[in-house]
């Protein structure tokens, strides 16, 4: 199955959790292999699970997630990563 960005994002969390099944597990690691964008977005989400791990408090602002997916889908929109591999 191929997934596209916004599935992947919808699994990142179980993702880093390492709840997702192998296939679905499989799935993302083939997409973020050729994609910038949710590459970007996984190692973002990695960082702030590293530093809340670390018993500080991060406090985001209201609407952070959906401001990020909106960014995320604006830079989806005007233009893919430059990934000539894939056919769709
Ligand atoms: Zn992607």
């Amino acid at each position: 199955m191929v997934l596209n960005c916004r599935h992947v994002w919808d699994q990142i969390s179980g993702y880093l959790d390492n709840t997702l099944d192998a296939a679905t597990r499989a799935d993302v690691e083939e997409h973020l292999a050729h994609c910038e964008i949710c590459s970007a977005v996984l190692d973002s989400t990695r960082n702030i699970l590293i530093l809340t791990a670390d018993d500080r408090v991060f406090e985001l602002p209201l609407g952070y997630s959906e401001r990020l997916h909106a960014r995320l889908t604006q830079a989806i929109l005007e233009g893919p990563p430059t990934d000539t591999t894939s056919s769709g």
